[in-house]
C-alpha cells in the first residue's frame, strides 16, 4: 500500500493487549488519514455518556499519507479523544520528528483505550508495541523524561511523545509534549493521556514509505517548495517564526493585553520579536521535512533567584503574547521561562496562561483576595507570579487546585459575576489574538470543533488577505479582505475550516498550507503522487467538509448546542478603548447567520441538513 503502512494498533491498557488491524480501504477514501481516521473512529467509540477521564475514552494517535516522506512539512501527527476541558472531541495536531518515526515503525495509528493497573510507556518500533512499567518516570517533566528514556533504552534516537506533571495530575489544561517542546492536544489530552496512566509512546523506526511515484514525489515537492518560497509569508515565518506579528497586532489595536482589557499592551517593544532574536535565539530550527524554519533554539542566562540557564525551542507568537501581554508581563527572560515551563509541565500555551490572567482580573476585582492565593498577590505583570501559577495549576497545589482545569472552571467556582471576565468560547481559551479587531478569527474562535481555537479555520484575510484566484475559489468578493468588515467572512471560514480539516488528513502544517498550498488544486498531484489514488479536486474539497460536519454531529451527540457558537459578552458587548479598532465589538450575529447558510446548518438546532450530509457520504450517521 503506497503512502500508507497498511496497519493501525489498539491498545487495551486495561487487558495489556495489543492488537494489530489491517487499515480499511473505506476509511482512507472517505477520510484519507490523520485527522479523518482520528474522527471517524471517535464518532464509532463515543457515546453521549462517555466520561472524558474514563478508560472508555479512547486517545488515538494518527499520521497521514505524506507524513515521513519528503512531502513538505510531512512530520506532522495528530491526537484526539473526549476533552474533560469543554466535554466534547478534541483533535490536536503537532510537529517536531515523532510522528515520521511512529510511522516508520509500520503504523498510521495507535487508539489506546482501557487504563493501566500502574504507570506505563509504550515502546513503538519497526511493527511491534510493546507496554512496559513507567514508575521510575512518574513524576518527571517532560525534559527529564525524554533524556531518562533515552539513555535508560540505550538509543538517543528514541521520540518520546510525553505527559508531565499537568496530565499526571489530570489538570484539564494538560497537552502531549512531543521531542520535549511540541505540543498538541487543546482541552486536556494530556489528561486523559494521564487517566490511562500512560506516561510515554516512545517511537523509533527505519522503514520508511513506499510510495507510487518516487519521481514524481521529488519532482512535485521541489515545485511545491519553490512555490512555497515564492509566497510574500515564506521570508517572515524563515526568519521570525511568528514572533514579528506583535507589531501587527499592536497596530490593529489587537494585542489581548491583561486578559482582554485593552487591545494595546504599553511595553510590546520590550517583549516584541526583535528582542527575542538580538538578545535570546541562538539558531532557527524546523520539524521534520519542512522548508520554513519557523522554530529556533534560545537560552536564557541562569540567576540566583531564578535558577540555572535554561535552554529551549519553539518560540512562537503564542510565547510572547500568553505569558507576556496577555498577563501584563513584559520581562522577556521570565515570558520565556514561563514558556520553557509550560512545556516542561506540559501544559496548554494559551490556556494556562489565559487561565493566569483570568485569575489576575478576578483578583484586581477582589473576586479572590490573599485568603484563595495563599498570599501571593496576583499583581499584573509580575512574571515571577506568572511562574508560580502555572507550577501550581500543574501540582494542583493551593489555588492551582482551582486553576488547573481552566478559566470557565475558575469563574464557576468563584462565581461573583467573574463570568463578565472570561474570554472563551464552547469552555477553552482563544490566543491572545483579541477578537474585536479580527472578525473572521473571532467567528473562527466561536465556531470552532473544539471550543475557542484560531488553528481550525486559520483565516487569513485580516492577515495578508486571500487573492482574487483563492477569493473566487472561496466564492468571496476581495471585500473580504477588508480588517474591520464582517462580509464574506462566514463563507470565508467555512471553507478554511474544511481546508485546515483536509490538510490535517495529509498532514500538512498550517504555515506550509498557509495560503495556495491549502487548496485541493495544487496539492491532488502530490497527493497521488505519494498513494497512487486518483482522486478529484472536488473529492479532496468534501474530504475536509466532511470531517467538519461529523466534527459537528460527534458535539451534537456529546449535548453541544447551535447556541454554543458564540463569543463571551467581553468580545460582544465591551469596545475595545484605544487604537486602530477602537470602538468595535465583534458582529457575531451577521457573520454565523452566513456561516450556517454555506454549511446548510440549522440555525436553531445546529444540525446538518440531510441533503449536505447525503453529498458528503454521512447520511448513514
Ligand atoms: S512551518 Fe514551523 S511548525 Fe510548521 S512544520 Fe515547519 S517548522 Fe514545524
Amino acid at each position: 500500500m503506497y503512502g500508507y503502512m497498511g496497519k493501525y494498533a489498539i491498545v487495551d491498557l486495561t487487558k495489556k493487549e495489543v492488537k494489530i488491524k489491517n487499515l480499511e480501504e473505506t476509511l482512507i477514501q472517505e477520510y484519507i488519514g490523520g485527522r479523518g481516521f482520528i474522527i471517524r473512529w471517535l464518532y464509532d467509540m463515543l457515546d453521549k455518556k462517555t466520561d472524558p477521564l474514563s478508560p472508555e475514552n479512547p486517545l488515538i494517535f494518527a499520521v497521514g499519507p505524506w507524513t515521513g516522506t519528503m512531502a513538505p512539512s510531512s512530520g506532522r501527527w495528530i491526537v484526539g479523544g473526549l476533552a474533560p476541558q469543554t466535554g466534547i472531541h478534541s483533535i490536536g495536531i503537532g510537529g517536531g520528528q515523532w510522528g515520521a518515526h511512529m510511522k516508520w515503525a509500520g503504523f498510521d495509528a495507535i487508539i489506546i483505550k482501557g487504563k493501566a493497573d500502574g504507570p506505563v510507556f509504550l515502546l513503538v518500533e519497526n511493527n511491534k508495541i510493546e507496554i512496559h512499567p513507567a514508575d521510575k518516570y512518574w513524576g518527571m517533566d517532560n525534559n527529564q523524561l525524554e533524556s531518562a528514556i533515552r539513555s535508560d533504552l540505550g538509543n538517543p534516537d528514541y521520540h518520546v511523545a510525553g505527559i508531565g506533571p499537568a496530565g499526571e495530575n489530570l489538570s484539564h489544561m494538560a497537552t502531549v509534549i512531543v521531542d520535549r517542546t511540541r505540543s498538541a492536544g487543546r482541552g486536556g489530552m494530556g489528561a486523559v493521556m494521564g487517566s490511562k496512566l500512560l506516561k510515554a509512546i516512545v517511537a523509533y523506526g527505519t522503514q520508511g514509505v513506499k510510495v507510487a511515484d518516487p519521481q514524481g514525489v521529488i519532482d512535485l515537492t521541489i515545485d511545491l517548495t519553490a512555490r512555497l518560497m515564492d509566497e510574500p509569508h515564506y521570508k517572515t515565518y524563515s526568519y521570525w517564526g511568528t514572533t514579528r506579528f506583535l507589531e501587527r497586532y499592536t497596530e490593529h489595536g489587537g494585542l489581548m493585553t491583561r486578559n482582554a482589557q485593552k487591545g494595546i499592551f504599553d511595553n510590546w517593544r520590550k517583549i516584541d520579536g526583535n528582542v527575542y532574536l538580538d538578545q535570546f535565539r541562538i539558531k532557527q530550527t524546523a520539524c521534520f521535512a519542512c522548508p520554513i524554519p519557523c522554530s529556533s533554539y534560545y537560552t536564557v542566562e541562569g540567576s540566583e533567584k531564578l535558577g540555572p540557564a535554561i535552554f529551549g525551542e519553539s518560540v512562537s507568537a503564542s510565547t510572547l503574547k500568553e505569558p507576556g501581554a496577555r498577563c501584563g508581563v513584559s520581562d522577556m527572560g521570565l515570558v520565556l521561562r514561563s514558556h520553557a515551563a509550560i512545556d516542561r509541565y506540559g501544559l496548554d500555551l494559551i490556556s494556562a496562561p489565559a487561565t493566569v490572567a483570568f485569575a489576575m482580573e478576578a483578583y484586581e476585582y477582589g473576586v479572590i483576595t490573599d485568603r484563595d492565593t495563599g498570599g501571593v498577590p496576583l499583581t499584573w505583570g509580575n512574571g515571577h507570579v506568572v511562574l508560580e501559577m502555572l507550577r501550581r495549576a500543574a501540582f494542583g497545589e493551593g489555588l492551582g487546585k482551582v486553576l488547573m482545569h481552566g478559566s470557565r472552571h475558575c469563574a464557576r467556582t468563584w462565581g461573583k459575576g467573574s463570568e463578565r471576565f472570561l474570554s472563551d468560547s464552547k469552555g477553552l481559551e482563544p490566543p491572545a489574538t483579541d477578537a474585536r479587531a479580527y472578525p473572521s478569527w473571532a467567528l473562527g474562535y466561536a465556531t470552532s470543533s473544539r471550543g475557542a481555537c484560531h488553528m481550525r479555520a486559520y483565516s487569513v484575510v485580516e492577515f495578508g488577505g486571500v487573492n482574487e484566484v483563492q477569493a473566487e475559489r472561496m466564492g468571496v468578493s476581495m471585500e473580504v479582505n477588508e480588517r474591520l468588515g464582517w462580509k464574506g467572512k462566514g463563507r470565508s471560514v467555512a471553507v478554511f475550516e474544511d481546508l485546515r480539516s483536509l490538510g490535517d488528513c495529509l498532514t500538512i502544517c498550517r504555515f506550509v498550507g498557509r495560503n495556495e498550498l491549502a487548496f485541493p488544486e495544487n496539492i491532488v498531484d502530490l497527493y497521488t503522487a505519494v498513494t497512487g489514488r486518483t482522486v478529484t479536486v472536488k473529492e479532496l474539497y468534501d474530504v475536509g467538509e466532511r470531517i467538519t460536519n461529523l466534527e459537528r454531529l460527534i458535539n451534537l451527540r456529546q449535548g453541544m448546542k447551535a447556541t454554543d457558537d458564540d463569543l463571551p459578552v467581553r468580545f460582544l458587548e465591551e469596545p475595545l478603548t484605544e487604537g486602530a479598532s477602537a470602538g468595535k465589538v465583534v458582529p457575531l450575529e451577521p457573520m454565523l447567520i452566513e456561516y450556517y447558510q454555506t454549511r446548510d446548518w440549522d440555525r436553531g438546532d445546529g444540525k446538518p441538513s440531510t441533503e449536505r450530509l447525503k453529498s458528503l457520504k454521512l447520511q448513514n450517521l
